[in-house]
């Protein structure tokens, strides 16, 4: 009752199992137990101690195994149908411990890279910031600090700078009350501050473009030489004193504290009328 198709290693039980076993089960092993060099190298440095122990006899044991078998002698002498499942299954075990251990160590260190990587970011980023935000700061002291205002808020021009019976006035007149307060144009350093003949009580500060403003008249002096001010920051406050006909501010400007110019396109410049 045999047919042709029984004559296959499948179904021929019992019959020839042996030599069929000791031919098969190298197939499987050939692919890492019986290649020496790098992968039997890999497979022993990233076992642990007792799969290392192990791992050593099985590669001698299998490669005699294909030995016998080249030569066509099939021989189960060294390595029985029981001993090459085992091998087998235990070399599959190993494989895949293996590639686990490889794919987990990959993973993790794909993990601290984007975490490097992610910090570094975070760092450039407050870094930025912090930069753009001195700069922003920076800016702000110095707009504050270079700020230009007016001696007086809502003062009567009364004169301008020009000739007038046959002498230069040298700047121009604000009409307000006796007692108004006069404020430091922008940030200087007082360089005079007293009684000075036909000025009455002046005050000159000099600013942080070297621009002089002169104020004249004043009934009374805040400041002393050598006072840094800030812009906007009380000084004195205007009065009728010196040669003057009524109550009212003297305001001179002398660019780089040369000679005094017509005070209305240089307050015009700075936006301030
Ligand atoms: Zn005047």
């Amino acid at each position: 009752m045999r047919s042709p198709s029984y004559s296959g290693r499948h179904r021929a039980p019992g019959r020839h199992r042996a030599p069929r076993r000791a031919l098969r089960v190298p197939t499987g092993l050939r692919a890492g137990f019986v290649l020496p060099g790098a992968a039997a190298a890999a497979l022993v440095v990233t076992a642990t101690g007792a799969t290392v122990a192990d791992s050593a006899p099985v590669s001698a044991a299998v490669s005699g195994a294909r030995g016998a078998n080249a030569t066509g002698k099939p021989t189960t002498q060294e390595t029985g149908p029981g001993e090459l499942d085992r091998l087998e299954q235990e070399h599959d075990r190993l494989q895949h411990e293996q590639q686990r251990e490889m794919q987990s160590a990959a993973a993790q260190s794909r993990v601290q890279t984007a975490h490097r990587i992610a910090r570094t970011a975070e760092r450039q980023a407050v870094a930025k910031k912090r930069a753009a935000e001195a700069v922003k700061k920076a800016e702000a002291t110095r707009k504050a600090r270079e700020r230009w205002v007016m001696p007086i808020k809502g003062a009567t021009f009364t004169s301008g700078y020009g000739w007038r019976w046959g002498r230069l006035h040298q700047g121009d007149d604000f009409g307000t009350p006796v007692g108004t307060p006069l404020a430091s144009m922008s940030t200087g350093t007082v360089r005079f501050a007293g009684w000075e003949g036909g000025y009455g009580n002046k005050i000159e500060i000099q600013y942080w473009d070297g621009t002089v403003s002169v104020f004249g008249h004043l009934s009374r002096v805040d400041v002393k030489v050598g006072d840094k001010v800030a812009p906007g920051e009380v000084v004195g406050h205007s009065g009728n004193t010196g040669h003057s006909t009524g109550p009212h501010l003297h305001l001179e400007i002398h660019p780089d504290g040369g000679a005094a110019i017509d005070p209305a396109p240089w307050l015009h410049a700075h936006h301030l009328q």
